[in-house]
């Protein structure tokens, strides 16, 4: 089958076809076949060995398809069913083996682009909307890179359960994109003080929370954009990876609650699972979350979709298709 496989961390050029023996599952995992493989920051992440990966490795962490084999002791999904997974590697791939329990069944209404972009980036929103930080009616949230993939989802939840949401992006283009999202307020982060607006329009009090995914750039003016005992989520590093804190500065700055999430830890239980992509699933197909798909790219294109990625230019999902 045709792969992407890299055998060396670098640049996106490491992203190479191979031509790979199929997956044959596990008594515990079924072999998708891949209609739609999502592009992510961590694929970024594992190419330059940021995270670590083993070499050689096949790339990607989420995908929809259709349950092509199971293995004899699977349970949640039968053969012929089209599912989507999030945090199970190798999908840059026609075929990828992959443990049941980690599959989601997609409804019909779903198609399989969508159900992709919402598995890594919409279960994401949906942990740092309503579990890492429990957005209700009344709340007041920042939410950095707001027109990217996570960020105008979570600009969208946020708004489902009553939220003030201020959105930060860097273009007027990513500024439109985030306003239709139903953001309350727009500031361009590169260009404004950021504090100052934010501080604006909260009556001088500052947010409950910040969704900051942008990390190097960002954290610490993430930090003065807080109120008093507000929370900082910091859950990307698209500008690089933050330094170490000094908790004092927490302390300093309002008794600040800090967190550095990650999804593995929000879906490790099933019943997680299938409650965050089943209330997603349902959102889109009842026309509640607009899932933007930026562009797709065919399988051998891989490092094209990289290079887009980290050029700062996504505005919604990117896809590769087998
Ligand atoms: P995005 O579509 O949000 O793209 C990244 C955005 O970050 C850009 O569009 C840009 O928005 C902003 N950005 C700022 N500085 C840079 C830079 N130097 N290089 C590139 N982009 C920059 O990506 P995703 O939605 O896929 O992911 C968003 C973030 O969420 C990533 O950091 C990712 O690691 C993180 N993530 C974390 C998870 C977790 O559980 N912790 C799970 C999934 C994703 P702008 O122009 O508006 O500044």
């Amino acid at each position: 089958m045709r792969a992407i496989q890299m055998t060396e961390h670098g640049g996106p050029d490491v992203l190479t076809p191979a031509e790979l023996a199929p997956p044959e599952p596990s008594a515990e995992q079924v072999v998708v076949r891949v209609e739609a493989a999502g592009v992510n920051f961590i694929d970024t992440y594992q190419r330059t060995g940021l995270y670590p990966v083993d070499l050689p490795y096949v790339p990607g962490m989420e995908a929809a398809g259709v349950v092509e084999q199971v293995g004899a002791a699977v349970t949640e999904v039968s053969e012929g069913d089209r599912v989507a997974f999030a945090g199970s590697p190798g999908s840059y791939a026609e075929r990828v083996a992959v443990a049941a329990a980690k599959v989601v069944p997609v409804p019909e209404a779903v198609d399989s682009r969508t159900a992709a972009a919402l598995m890594l980036q919409g279960m994401t929103a949906h942990y740092l909307a309503y579990s890492a930080y429990r957005l209700a009616h009344g709340s007041s949230a920042l939410v950095l890179a707001a027109a990217g993939g996570v960020g105008r989802l979570l600009v969208q939840l946020a708004k489902h359960v009553g939220a003030t949401v201020l959105a930060a992006t860097s273009s007027a283009e990513k500024a439109e994109l985030a306003r239709s999202a139903g953001a309350d307020h727009v500031i361009r982060y590169r260009d404004a003080d950021m504090v100052a607006a934010v501080r604006e329009a909260t009556d001088g009090e500052g947010v409950d929370v910040v969704y900051d995914s942008v990390g190097a750039d960002t954290w610490e003016t993430s930090l003065d954009c807080l109120r008093r005992r507000g929370m900082l989520i910091l859950y990307g590093n698209a500008s690089g990876p933050v330094p170490p804190i000094d908790p004092l500065v927490l302390n300093r700055k309002g008794s600040l609650y800090l967190t550095r999430p990650q999804l593995a830890h929000y879906i490790a239980d099933r019943a997680e699972l299938t409650w965050r992509a089943g209330e997603l699933f349902e959102l889109a197909a009842a026309g509640e979350l607009e899932v933007r798909l930026d562009r797709s790219w065919p399988l051998a294109e891989a490092a094209e979709a990289h290079r887009y990625l980290e050029d700062g230019r996504t505005t919604g999902k990117l896809l590769l298709e087998p």
